[in-house]
């Protein structure tokens, strides 16, 4: 039978060919040219001044906390509704999480609840731009400016989107707050296996995640180590995959837009189906994992179809569970949009690969279950 998973990346020659180059030189630990270029190639891509490569992204989110002097007794304002990882990295940076319910229609960060989450213990604010579409930036500034708070942007899923600016200028995510954290993971919108990066315009906070990854190792004295550091570095290896998939993320995200036009067409007439936001003139989300929701319309539970594509060879995924649910961040406060999310979400398979055909299979599994 026809099994189609939920992503795989795409991996080619040109990976294979730097690799192996990679391999040639012996330069595979974490020092080459490999993680030089691509550190510049996605600042440029970002359009930040600085780019520093990391093991993963929850060490990027970890090391960019620790940077901006988030320290225990402080607090982070965080959606509900986001990957794990978000939150651990608040906790492993010693501070506190504090969550806040999303928009229903964005699954964002509900700007209008902020302010009165914040405290005088309150150091940053994390927003985390779901599933490829952005949090409201122009919004989360703007409080973060009032409060006297950082902001760190968790783009791990949303690689090329942006917002424009009040001046009309489009910028990229990653480049609102004072920092941006993205993934490379193997399902992410490139991949390095694993991987990260950190996004930044300030040169002081560029040196100190330097120092932070690399042991705490002063730049100017070898095996002088003023600071506590960690080994959270990206090997030349997985940077030689970064450089040859982020040559190709045009065309990943064109077609990824296109999947998602495909879902729009065959899913937008079907009752109880609600589809993601689509872009407007001053957002524009990437098509991470094509995330739809099941609402009580649809006849049938978000679970009754993940059975039915299961039977028809089809993975699909529940979305994340509230963070606030989960047993270390367990709380009485009631987050109903986080909790609505999770009851009612469901990721559709969104590989790069996946032909019209694939999603018209897809969706006439879906559908038959109306019939
Ligand atoms: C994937 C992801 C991360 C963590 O990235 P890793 O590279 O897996 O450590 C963090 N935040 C969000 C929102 C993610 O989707």
């Amino acid at each position: 039978m026809k099994y189609i998973p939920i992503a795989t990346p795409t991996l080619g020659k040109e990976e294979l060919r730097l690799v192996t180059q990679c391999i040639k030189s012996t330069w595979v630990s974490s020092i080459g040219n490999f993680i030089d270029e691509f550190e510049q190639q996605f600042a440029k891509f970002i359009g930040t001044k600085y780019a520093i490569s990391t093991a993963n992204g929850t060490t990027a989110l970890h090391m960019a906390l620790m940077a901006l002097g988030v320290e225990k007794g402080d607090e982070v304002i965080v959606p509900a509704f986001s990957f794990v990882a978000s939150a651990n990295a608040i906790v492993h940076a010693g501070a506190t999480p504090v969550f806040i319910d999303i928009d229903p229609q964005t699954w964002n960060i509900d700007t209008t609840f902020i302010e009165q989450k914040i405290t005088k213990k309150t150091k940053a604010i994390m927003a985390v731009h779901i599933y490829g579409y952005p949090a409201d930036m122009e919004k989360i500034c703007r409080i973060a400016q009032k409060y006297k708070l950082r902001i760190i942007e968790d783009a791990a899923e949303a690689h090329g989107a942006s917002i424009k600016t009040m001046a009309g200028k489009w910028r990229n995510v990653g480049a609102w707050g004072d920092i941006g954290c993205f993934s490379f993971y193997g399902n992410k919108i490139i991949t390095t296996g694993e991987g990260g990066m950190i996004t930044t315009n300030s040169k002081q906070l560029a040196e100190k995640i330097k120092m932070l990854k690399n042991h705490g190792m002063s730049p100017k004295r070898k095996y002088y180590h003023p600071i506590l550091g960690y080994n959270y570095r990206m090997t030349n290896l997985q940077a030689a995959v970064g450089v040859a998939q982020l040559k190709k993320i045009a065309v990943f995200l064109q077609k990824r837009d296109r999947i998602a036009q495909w879902y729009r067409q065959y899913l937008g007439s079907v009752d109880g189906i609600q589809l993601p936001l689509e872009n407007t003139e001053i957002i524009h989300g990437v098509n991470w994992l094509f995330t739809i929701r099941i609402t009580p319309a649809f006849k049938h539970s978000r679970d009754a179809v993940i059975t039915q594509l299961k039977k028809n060879g089809i993975d699909s995924r529940p979305t994340f569970y509230p963070l606030p649910s989960l047993p270390m961040y367990q709380t009485h406060e009631r987050f109903p949009q986080a909790h609505r999310a999770f009851a009612t979400g469901l990721s559709l398979p969104s590989s790069v690969n996946l032909t019209k055909r694939d999603i018209s299979y897809i969706c006439t599994a879906i559908k038959k279950l109306t019939l």
